[in-house]
């Protein structure tokens, strides 16, 4: 299956950094990378700006978010209609950081029908507290989060497994505990989703996380903001 790597800029940079696509197709040039697909998720402000340089450089450009509404007074928030609209093709819907904020596995499905209805597609996390792993339920709540989130019948996304405790915590999960979870979800979502693992990728560890069984690829928060370092991860894959 043809690897996807994700960048999840969250909340970090600042108008200069529509650049970046192109100073990483400088780095990494699209027929270095023609087997996989690399994607960046910067925040929607950033998403129209970037369209260009991403199209030129065989990037595809993501939302971290989206409404569930199509339209209404939900101050703050954005459409996937105006997702789409800005130039991107991904949404990541819900994050551990924004399931945190109160998104409920119902929400976070709605959100992958709404931006399914407008053609993006929707990165579906799940992912387990450090309680829940040391509690010997992280299989079960996995299972449970995911059968709630994704929508039936919906075949168009992609699921990223990040175990909670491994976001932004420099630590990971062992390759043998990817294993068994990227497994399990597999027996679950069928094989044509592709399951990307996220928590602390890093160039260090990425082609031994790439390389495990049922990984297709990679959510990347901290190191995406890097453009070395997401090169370095790509080209791991
Ligand atoms: C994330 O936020 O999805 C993530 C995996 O972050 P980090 O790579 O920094 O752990």
């Amino acid at each position: 299956m043809r690897p996807l790597i994700a960048g999840n800029w969250k909340m970090h940079g600042d108008m200069s950094w529509v650049d970046k696509p192109g100073a990483f197709a400088e780095l990494l040039p699209a027929a270095e990378r023609e087997h996989l697909d690399v994607l960046i998720c910067p925040p929607s402000l950033f998403i129209a700006p970037m369209a260009a340089s991403c199209h030129e450089g065989n990037i595809l450009l993501g939302a971290q978010n989206c409404h569930d509404a199509e339209s209404g007074a939900h101050t703050g928030e954005v459409s996937a209609e105006m997702v789409k609209s800005a130039g991107a093709d991904y949404v990541i819907v819900g994050h551990s950081e924004r399931r945190a904020g109160g998104e409920t596995n119902a929400d976070v499905a709605a959100k992958a029908i709404a931006a399914a209805k407008q053609g993006v597609t929707p990165i579906i996390c799940v992912g387990e507290s450090l309680d829940i792993r040391k509690a010997d339920e992280a299989e079960a709540v996995v299972s449970a989060q995911i059968k709630a989130s994704v929508p039936e019948g919906l075949t168009d996304y992609v699921l990223a497994y990040e175990p909670i405790w491994a976001i932004g915590t420099g630590m990971t999960a062992t390759a043998e505990d990817i294993k068994a979870m990227h497994a399990m979800i597999r027996d679950i979502v069928g094989p044509n989703v592709r399951i990307l693992y996220g928590g602390s990728v890093k160039p260090a560890n990425a082609k031994e996380i790439l390389g495990t069984d049922n990984v297709n690829g990679a959510l990347i928060g901290g190191a995406s903001l890097e453009m070395e370092s997401l090169a370095a991860i790509a080209r791991a894959a």
